[in-house]
């Protein structure tokens, strides 16, 4: 802490929470506007790492992470400006801007550059960084919203009086007004559009003087520009009592871009929106109890203050404060904010609850494991927000393109009054008027990322998670999905149907020898095998676990394997019979095998479900043209029996992780784009390979799985909506870009060419962004499709 002062702000915050802070400083600032000392001041104590708690991710030792809101960002060419000059700052690994939730997504090294720092540069540029807070980026849309709002309307009743003088004017031009009267009517005219330009202009100005300053050309230059052209060129006509006066023209642009920005800006917030439940799910305070020698006493905090181990007691209809485990009572819980399924999930003591989820019928008391960041509600969130900001090739494009487009228009618009002022010098206000205004930069840049940001949200609401910027272009493009199968296409959750000796032990040894080994796999074959034996497990060591194959191990002196048939044979150096292989296998179902030096001691035949709905998703796959694959490292006659069931043609079985991996390689060779979807257990590497990943996802391995979009529902066909959804962004993108080119091609030379008067300048970029956001706007609502 460098001062006193900020000792004092961090104090405040980790008292009384961002949330609060924000709400006291807004309150009390004295004009809404940052001071800089106390600017400062804030920046430096979001280095404190109590205050930090609230909204960085610890990632490692020294990389962090914070979700940061920009305030000031009104074009893309701003998101351009920020990304550039933060992400040159050294020490900050990763930033990305969002255009549609003015959101930053900043990455650094805490042992190069502090938080304060990052902010700071960004201040210096003309903006204000501050942490996200989702209560307080919804101030401050509101407090946005209102002033254009007024803005709007002051501009909208003095426009009016502007127009009816202007009619009175040209009907005047038409037949015949006196001098002094046309005099009067401009005089009245120039001072009724004084406030329009000083005051509900006044955005304008100030972006564009921001950006001239730093020498950057940001949309609100030419804007600006237009504006202070055509009122100094009246003004002149006024004063001198000749040539044309445009303070009409000039009272519609402000009117026409305010209500352009303030559509732009209730559009963007229901864009945002869709993924916002999200963030209101976790509840501000929570009971928690404390135990007073015998006594319990209940006390009512704040969720912030909640630490691991604390207990806390969730009443019906509650919200769970943090992620934890049921110690006491027995319920069910609505976990569908965070699945995207509505059903009812029971609890028991024992039972881990996540935080988000609503308590139904009767109370639970609840030790809390994990807080704040590091919950599955605040990973979830943390995942989501990297999709959203994440910009796809085209989006940086679009907006680098931004910056040099308006240093064009700049340029194309001094040459064209250059050519008018020598050829028909009455008509050169005009014509550089519209050339200045008529572009719009702005529907380029806003095309792709409300388009992604709206998809995304909704399908978050259907227990569909997408992670990373480019998943949905991937899917639109994905012609070969390759399905893991066991926990994929099926569900996983195997019973040991049979155990069969091969030697002279019994079964229930053997099943204790079994679960030793299994005792510290993740692998679902592992937890059936623990959950058939009620003896505990015995002493082990030297435990290795070769993935996709099986586990080895050392118990009393003993060395032994359980695995697949190949795995078994090559590790124990001894042969099974292949008649003894197929007759257990039959039917399709999963055999392990347990061996040791001596040879092959017993085999477990193991049952599991093909997942509902994976066969409707192979079939909806198939009938549109896909290639589907199965690559299992079970068993021919286990992989053959799944593949008909779901009616697929190209299976493949005895696959290990490398193999997977080297398939998905060959394929993408072959210029087959790849999806490959796993359970994220035990096939990091080969959903890594693949161009799309997709993994089902559930509690605590959320973050772990890594995969590019994450099944929350744990329901396939969501991916059949996913891929619709994903095709349909495509298209709208495509729609919003051609259009924005279109538009800028066509409207720019015919406003040169003299053809665009200025008034139709206006209505057009307006109605150019605001096309291209309503249109994105049709993705923030999804069908749900063949849930079963
Ligand atoms: P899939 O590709 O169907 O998801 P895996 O790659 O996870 O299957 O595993 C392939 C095979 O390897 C299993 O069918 C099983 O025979 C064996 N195996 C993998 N891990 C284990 C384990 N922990 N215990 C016993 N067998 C295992
Ligand atoms: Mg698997």
């Amino acid at each position: 802490m460098c001062c006193k002062g900020c000792e004092a702000v961090a104090q405040a915050i980790v008292d009384n929470g961002l949330d609060e802070f924000y709400r006291h400083r807004t309150e009390n600032a004295p004009t809404g506007q940052e001071l800089v000392p106390e600017f400062l001041r804030q920046a430096r104590a979001y280095d404190h790492p109590q205050v930090q708690k609230t909204f960085v991710h610890v990632e490692s030792d020294s990389v962090r992470e914070a979700s940061l809101i920009l305030e000031g960002i009104t074009c893309a060419a701003c998101v351009w400006l920020n990304e550039r000059h933060i992400s040159a700052l050294p020490g900050v690994l990763e930033v990305n801007v969002n255009y549609a939730t003015h959101r930053a997504r900043v990455k650094w090294d805490n042992t190069r550059i502090q938080l304060s720092q990052i902010l700071e540069a960004v201040h210096n540029i003309g903006y204000v960084a501050h942490p996200y807070d989702p209560s307080h980026q919804e101030r401050l849309i509101e407090n946005e919203r209102r002033a254009l709002l007024k803005r709007l309307g002051v501009a909208a009743v003095l426009g009016m009086q502007v127009m009816i003088l202007a009619v009175s004017m040209y009907a005047g031009d038409y037949y015949g007004m006196e001098v002094e009267f046309r005099s009067f009517f401009s005089w009245i005219s120039l001072g009724i559009t004084l406030p329009i330009l000083l005051y509900s202009a006044a955005p304008f100005y100030r972006a564009a003087w921001r950006d001239l300053t730093h020498w950057q050309t940001g949309m609100d230059v030419p804007v600006s520009l237009g504006i202070s052209i055509a009122f100094a060129g009246s003004a002149w006509a006024t004063w001198h009592q000749s040539g044309h006066v445009y303070y009409d023209s000039v009272a519609m642009f402000v009117f026409f871009l305010l209500t352009a920005r303030y559509f732009e800006l209730v559009a963007r917030k229901r864009a945002a929106e869709a993924g916002q439940a999200l963030v209101h799910a976790t509840p501000a305070v929570a009971i928690r109890m404390t135990v007073d020698g015998s006594k319990v006493q209940e006390e009512t905090v704040t969720v912030a203050e909640l630490v691991t181990g604390d207990r806390v007691m969730v009443p019906p209809g509650d919200t769970v404060p943090a992620d934890g485990e049921v110690i006491e009572g027995r319920s069910s819980v609505d976990e569908s904010l965070l699945t995207g399924e509505s059903d009812p999930v029971g609890k028991q003591p024992g039972d881990t609850v996540v935080g988000g989820s609503i308590n139904f019928e009767s109370p639970l008391i609840v030790q809390i494991s994990r807080t704040g960041e590091d919950t599955v509600l605040a990973s979830i969130l943390r995942l989501l927000d990297r999709a959203q900001t994440e910009k796809p090739a085209v989006s940086r494009l679009a907006d680098r393109t931004a910056a040099w487009f308006v240093l064009g228009v700049l340029i194309l618009a001094g040459m064209t009054a250059i050519y008018w002022l020598q050829h028909d010098p009455e008509r050169w206000l005009p014509v550089l008027v519209s050339v200045l205004v008529v572009t719009c930069p702005c529907a380029l840049s806003l095309a792709t990322p409300t388009a992604l940001t709206a998809a995304t949200g909704g399908l978050t609401r259907l227990g569909l998670l997408v992670t990373r910027g480019h998943a949905l272009e991937t899917l639109a493009r994905t012609n070969r999905f390759i399905f893991d199968k066991t926990g994929t296409l099926t569900l996983g959750k195997l019973r040991v149907l049979e155990t069969h000796s091969l030697a002279q032990t019994d079964d229930a040894s053997l099943l204790t020898i079994a679960a030793t080994l299994e005792s510290r796999s993740e692998h679902p074959i592992a937890r059936a095998i623990c959950t058939a034996v009620a003896t505990p497990p015995a002493r082990i060591d030297n435990v290795t676990s070769t993935p996709g194959s099986g586990v080895s191990g050392e118990i009393d002196g003993d060395n032994w394997w359980i695995g697949n048939a190949a795995f078994v044979q090559q590790q124990s150096g001894t042969a099974i019979d292949p008649e003894t292989i197929a007759s257990l296998h039959a039917g399709g179902r999963t055999v392990v095998w347990l061996a040791n030096r001596a040879g092959v001691q017993a085999a477990f035949v193991l049952g599991d479900e093909l997942r509902p709905g994976a066969a409707s998703l192979v079939q909806y796959l198939y009938s549109t043209g896909k290639a589907v694959t199965l690559l299992t490292g079970d068993h021919e006659l286990a992989a053959q029996a799944a593949a008909s069931h779901l009616g697929i043609t190209d299976a493949r079985w005895n696959q290990t992780p490398d193999s997977k991996l080297a398939y998905v390689r060959a394929a993408q060779q072959r210029g087959d784009i790849v999806a490959m979807v796993g359970d994220g257990v035990n096939d990091a590497p080969v959903l890594a390979g693949a161009h799309l990943s997709i993994a089902m996802g559930s509690g605590a391995h959320i973050a772990a799985a890594n995969a590019d979009v994450l099944l929350l529902s744990q329901q396939l066909p969501h991916l059949v909506t996913a891929t619709q959804v994903a095709k349909k962004t495509m298209r709208i993108i495509r729609q919003n870009l051609a259009w924005a080119v279109m538009y800028n091609l066509v409207a720019l030379p015919l406003a040169a060419m003299g053809y665009v008067a200025p008034w139709m300048a206006a209505v057009g970029m307006s109605a150019s962004s605001l096309l291209v956001v309503t249109n994105a706007l049709r993705l923030t609502r999804q069908k749900k499709t063949g849930n079963t």
